[in-house]
């Protein structure tokens, strides 16, 4: 418990410093203010390693630390590794090369995020300790029982080498081979420690051969299991995945840096984020308008991010509709994720941001949105409330009638206007034709397409026209749909209804 909730204090800090100096590299900077933020993030990646590293051995050690066995793809999980130290081989201008033997099956059962890190910190170490040459990363089979496969993993580099009597200590928490290259390199000390408990759970062993001056080879084997199953297109990958059509999320966040930080980064992506500061006001707006998914923060004042799922929940029970929710945590224990999915969440990620894991998941779920339920009229989702729009023509249909007439042609004439206020950059206008459409589809209790003006109008309030492009779009999408459902109306209740 004392772990985790470290682990979501240190981590909700760190996400903000990583993610703002990000945001801050990409605006335009002089030389010495990019070097100074090229060294914040820097010292906050570092920082970070060293807490997933405490948290890991801590965890490790209670035994609190269980594998996945998911489906995986071993040539992704390997060049993903490799690749993301590509850029620091170059810099040293190491060779990096890696190779799969052939006939190892690619798609496997196992914890890719584990072996992941575990090589990570080997090529990592390899890179770290080699001035010159390069760095092999070898794949090959070592066993075959038919179910299980035992796969062979080999870091070879040219570099420092490991003298005899400090071979074994390595692997030991905490302890390095040499203090002085220690002061230089950095480092904790627990990378091959961790390594070598994650490779024991892999029911594996980790072992080196070096030649002192010349290199090091270090040797892991893990056993995995073979995959009898079709790989699905989707299963595993970011081919185009992150493409997402344009989404209104929900972001329940209390600390207002990850809320700015989660705006900005889904707006770049063409969503619309409204944001609630606390579990209870994103109940609340769950119950008053429509989203397309929830990012919920998990440690929220008031009311958690898990009771305002149930909430939530609760709240479907009479509508039938299940909006998928997304925990955003800090909490990075094996369990949280259980917790979540327990409370009704749908998926699950952690802080500090992975902007390209959100996306992801994002897309994914904006594909599992069915579109049929966006377009009928029937169904849970209801285009306008005839009830309310009747009452609102003093219970007259012909006048009802005549202000669909009205609103037809007026939505049309507007939304060229809002086109043309648009194209010349006049937010103030954006906001007063939009205001005005807005108006005259809340007579109809249009919700959905009084939303989509609504968003329009505060864009234009707060002159922030960059995805005004993406809300015009979003709102002839809903008047369409609305002007659909009012036609099939119109020939059949409206004008069957005597006057
Ligand atoms: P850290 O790298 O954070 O110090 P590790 O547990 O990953 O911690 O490594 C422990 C020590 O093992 C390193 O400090 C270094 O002395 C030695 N070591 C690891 N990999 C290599 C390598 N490829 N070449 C030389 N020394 C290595």
């Amino acid at each position: 418990e004392f772990l985790a909730n470290m682990s979501h204090e240190i981590r909700t800090p760190m996400n903000g410093i990583l993610g703002m100096t990000g945001l801050a590299l990409e605006t335009e900077l002089d030389a010495e203010q990019s070097g100074h933020l090229d060294a914040v993030r820097f010292s906050a990646e570092s920082l970070l390693t060293i807490i997933d590293d405490i948290l890991d051995i801590s965890k490790i050690e209670a035994g609190k630390l269980s594998l996945e066995s998911i489906p995986f793809s071993l040539r992704e999980v390997v060049c993903e590794a490799v690749k993301s130290f590509a850029h620091r081989a170059s810099e040293k201008q190491l060779e990096l090369v890696h190779s799969i033997e052939s006939g190892i099956p690619d798609l496997l059962i196992g914890d890719p995020v584990r072996l992941r890190q575990v090589l990570l910190n080997l090529v990592g170490n390899a890179i770290k300790f080699t001035e010159g040459g390069g760095v092999q990363v070898r794949v090959a089979r070592a066993a075959d029982d038919g179910g299980n496969l035992r796969l062979q993993f080999e870091v070879a580099d040219s570099g420092i080498g490991i003298p005899q009597n400090k071979r074994e200590l390595i692997f030991e928490s905490f302890s390095q081979a040499d203090g002085s290259t220690t002061r230089l390199h950095g480092g904790t000390g627990l990378g091959l420690a961790i390594s070598s408990q994650l490779i024991e759970m892999m029911r594996g062993k980790i072992w080196v051969e070096s030649d002192p001056g010349r290199g090091s080879n270090f040797f892991f084997t893990v056993e995995l299991m073979k995959d009898r199953r079709r790989r699905e297109s989707h299963a595993v990958g970011s081919d185009g995945a992150t493409q997402a059509p344009g989404l209104r999320v929900l972001v329940a966040e209390d600390n207002a840096i990850n809320l700015r930080l989660v705006t900005r980064v889904l707006e770049g992506h063409g969503h619309t984020v409204v944001p609630a500061g606390n579990g209870s006001d994103a109940v609340t707006a769950c119950s008053r308008e429509r989203f397309d998914l929830v990012l919920m923060d998990v440690q929220m004042p008031e009311m958690d991010g898990l009771e305002a799922t149930a909430a939530i929940r609760e709240l479907e029970r009479s509508t039938g509709e299940h909006l998928p929710i997304v925990a955003l945590t800090a909490h990075a224990m094996k369990g949280d994720r259980e917790r979540c999915l327990e409370a009704g969440m749908d998926d699950y990620t952690t802080k500090p941001l992975q902007i390209d894991e959100l996306l992801r998941i994002i897309a994914g779920h904006s594909r599992s949105i069915d579109t049929t339920s966006r377009g009928a009229s029937s169904g849970p989702r209801k285009l306008f409330d005839f009830e309310a729009a009747l009452e609102r023509a003093g219970g007259d249909p012909v006048l009802l009638a005549e202000v669909v007439e009205l609103l037809r042609q007026d939505s049309a004439r507007r939304v060229e206007e809002i086109r043309q206020a648009l194209d010349a950059g006049d937010a103030h206008n954006v906001e007063c034709l939009a205001h005005a459409l807005k108006g005259g589809l809340a007579n109809l209790a249009a919700a959905p397409a009084a939303e989509a003006a609504l968003c329009l109008e505060t864009l234009g309030r707060e002159g922030d026209l960059a995805h005004g492009a993406e809300a015009l779009r979003m709102l002839e999408a809903e008047l369409d749909l609305l002007m659909g459902a009012l036609n099939s109306l119109e020939n059949s209740s409206l004008e069957a209804t005597p006057a």
